[in-house]
């Protein structure tokens, strides 16, 4: 297995210090995982990857059931966090990314064994009437969308055509939120009302954030997530909300400190490296521009 500072710091550094303190702040924890299946990623990063075994998945699950979690909606999630009432109840909201048909498969039999409610990210241009396949992987179909949500399963936009955002123009960008939107609204019959923001998030760019939370707001969208690390509390953006990825790596250990609050420090560093990225992609551009003047 790959070194992990992250799961070290988590385990070892943050969350002793955790116990000395109380939480003032009521926060939700929104699980992001994308693909349910047994998958060789070995070339990747643990951090990057994205599948999750169905052992695992089980495993996570069933510790969420066992441990008095209840699963809620984005919405639920949002308002319980603007009352700023603990209920007794603990909440979490299960997202899932892409669409991929493994989430018909294996995530949703075990969900429904629990009674878990779920939020699956469609990017539409590849669903389609008969299975098609999003990086290599088979996505639902119409169909198999419209059966899951007989079973309470949200849907929400993950874009038409699962772009970098940042790099289109107003248009194109609209296109994307929008037809999206309409498409799933069309074979559903249910209105969407939740987006989530593909690829990672520019948190650097503040101006890109305003013009795209008024474009979703603007198409209809009432809440959304993106791939800040973190839990979701009362002061988070409702269209960008913080999210905790999950992937096989995910010892029980580690799992069980992310939904605690143990991980919400990786915020600081994954903004810090992206900060940094654009700072440098910025003095790259300026010294070409000099060099075409030159
Ligand atoms: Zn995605």
């Amino acid at each position: 297995m790959d070194f992990r500072l992250d799961r070290l710091v988590t385990l070892y550094l943050v969350s002793p210090l955790m116990r000395f303190g109380s939480e003032k702040q009521l926060s939700i924890p929104i699980l992001m995982y994308h693909s349910i299946a047994e998958e060789d990623e070995a070339a990747m990063h643990t951090y990057y990857r994205t599948a999750t075994s169905p052992t695992v998945f089980a495993v996570q699950m069933e510790y969420l059931h066992q441990n008095g979690y209840e699963a809620c909606s984005l919405a639920q999630g949002i308002a319980q966090l603007k009352a700023s009432r603990r209920s007794g109840v603990k909440s979490v909201v299960i997202t899932f990314d892409d669409g991929y048909r493994n989430f018909y498969l294996k995530a949703f039999p075990l969900l429904n064994q629990f009674g878990f409610s779920a939020t699956v990210f469609l990017p539409t241009a590849y669903i389609g009437e008969n299975t098609l396949q999003f990086k290599g992987r088979d996505c639902l179909t119409w169909s198999e969308v419209r059966e899951l949500q007989k079973f309470g399963i949200l849907f929400g936009s993950h874009t038409v055509t699962h772009p970098q955002l940042d790099s289109l123009d107003k248009d194109a960008i609209e296109s994307e939120i929008v037809h999206s939107k309409n498409a799933i609204e069309e074979k559903t019959g249910c209105a969407v009302e939740s987006f989530a923001y593909p690829y990672a998030f520019p948190q650097a760019k503040a101006e890109f954030r305003k013009t795209l939370r008024e474009s979703l707001c603007g198409a209809g969208y009432r809440n959304g997530v993106c791939t800040i690390v973190g839990r979701a509390r009362r002061g988070s953006d409702p269209f960008f909300m913080e999210r905790l990825p999950v992937n096989t790596f995910d010892d029980m250990a580690l799992f069980q400190a992310k939904l605690v609050g143990g991980y919400d420090w990786m915020a600081k560093p994954q903004s810090g490296i992206k900060v940094a990225k654009s700072w440098a992609a910025r003095i790259v551009r300026r010294e070409q521009n000099d060099g075409r003047r030159k």
